[in-house]
């Protein structure tokens, strides 16, 4: 700490999400000074910075001038423009993740591609150039299909269920992969320092709302035999080390109803699913990832608490208010942590905040049901 205390650096934040808010709460303990640029002066991190720029991360000159005013540069989000990492990188910043890194992930074929290319498990999977191009080929149905770039949280991936379905498939440059039979989705965050040092969080498990299609809920550890959370371990390690990741990278993966584990994507960020390491991890993805940024030593990603997080996503029409009962209720109860992140966009599915639970596995569910009944 005395490091960043007696030679404050400068950690530049592309984007300015929850997750850029949550790590500026960890850098602030540390003393560092922050800078963040997003496009929008009332995104969620921007009260927490001194120095915030408005402009466009996906923009070459916008990131070169904004990263010539700092030492080490990071993401909250994978819509940054890759080749002005690197060309920052070239010019002596820091940079995590690199731009070789961000522009395999950017691109969810080139992502597979590294995947399959070093025996990494993933599901079986075609890259298509465009709809017309998807029409003349064979295809096995039912099969999802994902778009190369400009997808997240669910959108830009679609369930062909059969022939007809092309019509209305997307155009442009896009993947196409089984239909895998899922038991489980579960997501493995790892934290890689300079020196190649790591520390690999546990697993969690993530429960989704059949009917929505959307994270109901997450657990940590997930419920799931250990030999099995041992094997996702090194295979999300394995990912990171194939990669050459600086800094953090989650890694989500099926586990099939017939006993695999499947990569299913990366992001070299903080992450959704590690919301819960601030009150149930020894050292928080945010804090390690500062850590990294400010060249300290990381520290431990041991499990202190089992805990369940959920999403508070908006708006509905009327969540506002539910959201505004469950926040009243989560103040009574013990183990209750609400964040949120003061969001001005509204827009429906939008992450408006979480609220992470901590305690015995079996009052977990109870009190989520507390919390969530209407
Ligand atoms: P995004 O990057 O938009 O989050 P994902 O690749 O994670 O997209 O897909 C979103 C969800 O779609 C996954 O969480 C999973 O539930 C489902 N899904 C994705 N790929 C497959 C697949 N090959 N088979 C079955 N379901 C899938």
């Amino acid at each position: 700490m005395g490091l960043a205390l007696n030679s404050p650096q400068t950690i530049g934040i592309l984007g300015g999400g929850q997750l850029a808010r949550m790590t500026l709460e960890a850098a602030m303990r540390f003393g560092a000074h922050c800078h963040v640029l997003d496009k929008n002066a009332d995104a969620p991190a921007v009260p927490y910075t001194r120095y915030f720029t408005q402009g466009d991360a996906l923009d070459f000159d916008t990131v070169m001038r904004f990263g010539a005013a700092c030492d080490v540069v990071t993401i909250d989000s994978e819509h940054v423009n890759a080749a002005a990492l690197t060309a920052l990188a070239e010019a002596g910043k820091r940079v995590y993740p690199s731009g070789a890194v961000l522009a395999t992930i950017q691109n969810k074929c080139r992502q597979k591609e590294f995947l399959a290319a070093r025996h990494i498990p993933t599901a079986k999977f075609r890259v298509f150039a465009s709809r017309a191009e998807l029409k003349q080929a064979k295809l096995d149905f039912p099969c999802v299909q994902k778009m190369a770039t400009a997808g997240y949280d669910g959108y830009g991936v679609k369930v062909l269920q059969s022939a007809a379905d092309l019509d209305t498939a997307f155009d442009g440059e896009s993947l196409i992969e089984e239909k895998i039979d899922i038991a489980k989705e579960v997501a493995v965050i790892v934290a890689t320092a300079d020196d190649g040092k790591f520390v690999a969080y546990e697993p969690v498990e993530m429960v989704f709302d059949p009917q929505r299609n959307i994270l109901s809920y997450q657990i940590c550890p997930a419920d799931i035999a250990r030999p099995l959370l041992n094997r996702a371990e090194f295979i999300a390690t394995s990912a990171a080390r194939h990669l050459g990741v600086r800094g953090l990278i989650a890694v989500e993966m099926f586990f099939t109803r017939s006993g695999e584990i499947l990569v299913n994507e990366m992001a070299p960020r903080p992450h959704n699913s590690g919301h819960h390491t601030i009150e149930a991890a020894a050292t928080s993805q945010y804090e390690n990832l500062v850590r990294i940024l400010l060249n300290l030593p990381l520290g431990s990603a041991e499990t202190t608490s089992q805990s369940l997080m959920m999403n508070l996503l908006g708006p509905e029409a009327a969540r506002e208010k539910e959201f505004a009962a469950m926040i009243a209720r989560a103040q009574g109860m013990p183990g209750v942590h609400v964040h949120w992140y003061g969001k001005k966009d509204l827009r429906p599915f939008r992450k408006l905040g979480h609220i992470t639970i901590t305690g015995e596995r079996a009052e977990l569910l109870k009190q989520y049901s507390a919390l969530t009944k209407t």
